[in-house]
């Protein structure tokens, strides 16, 4: 049976990408936070449905949050690193990226007191021409990559990247490629991860693109953030595509989490990496 990878992007409703021209993160402060709330509806749902998770954490909610952080990782989830402050690599400097990666993992190990083998970039931003930030990551002591989304959309995506988890040849060495899962279909490559795709598409979408993993021996990747599941967060004035991609379906998406858990088995990245590879250590 295969066991696929839920993956939580752990950061606030207003720190999305799509709404940069519209908060600034010297304004972040003033915002209410609701990220504790949201974490917990997500652990108890997971611990209904014995599913374990990786929650890829903005170091700017760990730091104001170490206690929900230590919470999840006692729940024995796994702790992963979403980078300081939702800077995407592509508008990041090698220097100004190594800092970020390497200021979270200390943060997240101090709190939790366990290794942090991966990262995601804020908004899957390793795109073509910015692999060095791959041997940065591998260079600070990370095992796996989840930034790789083998799509082509505007703003992001890695086109010509494996549709599976895969091991990535650097000249700093070995990194796991773990990527969010597309649909094959008619001979295009969908994204089918889970965020937008999961509140506005068919919900059989999602699924169809887990049995395609399935059929291929694979485990399948999904995504979703705490805010998805929060119809009351407060609105931002945003443009009317902005609104719909962040606002849209956001009240029946706890409904087919629900489902999703009830339809498929889930685990931790961490779990997969080090089943991967003798060397990887263990993720708590
Ligand atoms: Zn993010």
């Amino acid at each position: 049976m295969i066991v696929h990878h839920f993956t939580i992007d752990l950061e606030e409703y207003f720190q999305v990408s799509a709404f940069e021209t519209c908060v600034s993160q010297s304004t972040w402060g003033r915002f209410e936070s609701r990220v504790t709330a949201q974490v917990t509806r997500l652990l108890d749902l997971l611990a209904r449905h014995d599913a374990r998770a990786t929650f890829f954490t903005l170091g700017w909610v760990a730091k104001r949050h170490p206690k929900l952080i230590r919470t999840i990782s006692a729940a024995g989830h796994e702790i992963a690193s979403h980078g300081w402050d939702h800077v995407r690599v592509t508008h990041q400097t090698p220097r100004h990226f190594r800092e970020s990666v390497r200021r979270t993992k200390d943060l997240l190990e101090d709190i939790t007191g366990a290794p942090v083998l991966g990262f995601r970039a804020p908004s899957f931003s390793i795109v073509p021409g910015k692999e060095w930030a791959l041997d940065v990551l591998i260079e600070e002591g990370y095992w796996y990559d989840s930034s790789l989304f083998p799509v082509r959309r505007p703003g992001y995506g890695y086109p010509d990247g494996l549709p599976g988890p895969h091991w990535l040849d650097r000249p700093s060495g070995m990194l796991a490629e773990i990527p969010p899962t597309t649909l094959r279909w008619c001979g295009l490559r969908l994204p089918a991860a889970g965020g937008a795709y999961f509140r506005l598409l068919p919900y059989g979408i999602v699924r169809a693109a887990l049995r395609q993993c399935e059929r291929e021996g694979t485990p399948g990747t999904f995504y979703i953030h705490p805010w998805e599941i929060d119809p009351a967060q407060p609105r931002l004035d945003v443009s009317w595509l902005t609104c719909l991609r962040h606002y849209g379906g956001l009240d029946r998406t706890a409904g087919r989490l629900e489902r999703l858990l009830t339809e498929f088995r889930f685990r931790a990245m961490g779990d997969s990496v080090a089943s991967w590879s003798e060397r990887a250590p263990a993720a708590a």
